[in-house]
């Protein structure tokens, strides 16, 4: 059942053709003007209200249009080539991090975690969608010179109720504690600076709760990079 999503995608764009899920127009899964919107100029974001604890984030879209189709399609829809256009927007995020952590002595090899997904929607879904971005997001930041490597090492520690339709303060309570550091994770977490990586953020309460996790274990969290947000908001830089 999980392998059939990916197989049942394929076999839709084999026989309707395929078509970008930006504008619908047929061609390649996203079209050049739709990926353009996802090669803009990072801009820092906060969510409103924004939770206590939550690392300088940035992001490459507002979550709308073009990349929220491109996020849900590669996430739900299991459309992996998406997963190339937005390791890519990731990576200029993580760029954007770093560099407004540019007055910190040499930073290398920095450690690009996701927070833990849910193992029973991923089964569900026959893939867990950070990984793939994450890998992609890593190659694209190794190509320009930055060591970067994927490293999952969060878990969730226990179940958590479904975030939809809680307000921020409620997601946030319903979140903190959730995760903890896999085993050995410390050793890796000390030595190597990271960055929070996610797709989207809505409330900030996940990002937060990937913070908190990594600080416990004595984690460098210089930021949280994100593919897009869902409220443009510019906060000043510090
Ligand atoms: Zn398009």
């Amino acid at each position: 059942m999980d392998r059939l999503v990916p197989l049942v995608t394929a076999s839709m764009d084999l026989v309707l053709g395929s078509s970008c899920v930006g504008c619908q127009r047929p061609g390649p899964v996203l079209c050049l003007p739709c990926a353009s919107e996802l090669e803009a100029v990072p801009f820092p974001t906060r969510p409103d209200p924004c939770p206590d604890g939550l690392p300088s984030s940035f992001a490459v879209a507002e979550y709308a249009g073009v990349a929220k189709a491109a996020i849900l399609a590669h996430k739900e829809q299991a459309r992996y080539s998406l997963a190339k256009p937005l390791g890519r927007a990731l990576a200029l995020s993580v760029f954007a991090v770093l560099a407004a952590c540019a007055d910190r002595p040499a930073l290398t090899g920095v450690l690009l975690v996701p927070p833990p997904g849910n193992p029973a929607t991923a089964r569900e879904r026959g893939h867990e969608p950070m990984t793939r971005v994450g890998r992609v997001c890593a190659g694209s930041l190794r190509a320009s010179g930055i060591a970067a490597d994927p490293a999952e090492l969060l878990v969730r520690r226990r179940s958590v109720a479904d975030q939809a339709g809680l307000s921020s303060q409620q997601r946030f309570a319903n979140l903190h504690g959730a995760y903890g550091s896999r085993r050995g994770a410390g050793r890796r977490l000390a030595q190597r600076p990271v960055v929070v990586v996610d797709d989207v953020m809505t409330t900030g309460s996940t990002a937060v709760e990937a913070a908190r996790a990594l600080r416990a274990v004595g984690a460098d969290v210089l930021g949280v990079a994100l593919v897009a947000a869902t409220r443009r908001r510019s906060a000043p830089r510090g």
